[in-house]
């Protein structure tokens, strides 16, 4: 799939789910679309649906990966299942778990229970980012497993970790450490690359957000000109909601092939919900309204 989008040019959307309805909401439109496509999770997500009272993220990652091996079946387009942020704190209780899972799953005749997880070092520098980043890889690619890796800090707030108040370079990675991600990471498996520019977890009117796409060609540069036009790596973008389409065209052109959009299907999961409920109650209402009228007539 990575490959597919990188020569044709294009990126999977990557749809965070909770549940078995926004399992089948996802799958319903990549279906609809025509579109392969990426499904993934976060702790948050995986707390959640292993039920508030248990709050396990693996085992409800688990559930729901399960639930979407079934669920995609019965449809005519390629999903990949990922897991979203995971920080170095939670490897042990998330990601470890996660990759047993895969590894009791192969050994079982299976395939991996995700195709790719996201380890997000962000938070630590870059030499200790990239020392863990490698021991995950190794582990991933034993398993046929993609690890997704991010230098440089995606703004906003997401799944209660806030980096708002970060200063503003935070947010750009630079060529210098796009090429030390390439060095750390290219021989040991295949990892994509959440570099960061400008971009910010939630949705904001476009302008409203200085994204500048120019880093990931800069940073792409810096790497092929050294390595080689093999070596262009496969890049996320974080927090497409709400992105002017001529920004995320011109990410695509420097080798994004994964946007993850997450608060713009949330509105989309529940503002029809709140909207149903809400006519649903002005109509019964209404009807309590005219049957009292009609009893006192
Ligand atoms: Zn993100």
């Amino acid at each position: 799939m990575l490959d597919a989008a990188q020569k044709g040019g294009y990126a999977y959307p990557a749809i965070n789910v909770t549940s078995l309805t926004t399992i089948n909401g996802a799958l319903k439109a990549f279906s609809e679309s025509k579109s392969d496509g990426i499904i993934q999770v976060s702790t948050g997500g995986g707390e959640f649906a292993s039920g508030t009272a248990v709050k396990d993220a693996a085992f409800g990652a688990i559930v729901l990966a399960e639930a979407c091996h079934l669920l995609a079946e019965k449809h005519d387009v390629l999903i990949a299942l990922h897991t979203d942020h995971c920080h170095p704190e939670k490897v042990e209780g998330f990601l470890k778990p996660l990759l047993q899972a895969s590894r009791e799953r192969i050994a079982a005749g299976k395939g991996p229970l995700f195709q790719s997880h996201m380890f997000d070092g962000s938070v630590v520098d870059l030499k200790e980012n990239l020392t863990i980043s490698k021991e995950l890889l190794k582990e991933c690619a034993e398993l046929g497993i993609i690890l997704e890796v991010e230098a440089g800090c995606v703004g906003g707030e997401e799944d209660g970790h806030d980096t708002s108040g970060l200063p503003i370079e935070k947010l750009y990675t630079t060529p210098e450490d796009m090429l030390e991600v390439y060095e750390a990471l290219s021989g040991i498996g295949r990892f994509m690359f959440a570099a960061t520019f400008g971009n910010v977890h939630g949705s904001y009117k476009p302008g409203s957000v200085k994204l500048k796409p120019s880093i990931l060609k800069d940073g792409q540069k810096a790497v092929t000109d050294k390595h080689g036009s093999g070596a262009e790596m496969d890049l996320v973008f974080h927090g497409g909601s709400g992105t002017s389409s001529e920004d995320l065209q011109e990410t695509l052109d420097y080798g994004v092939v994964k946007m993850n959009i997450d608060t713009d299907t949330q509105y989309a999961f529940t503002r029809p919900i709140v909207t149903h409920i809400c006519a649903e109650h002005r109509g019964r209402a209404q009807d309590r309204r005219r049957s009292r009228q009609q009893e006192t007539l």
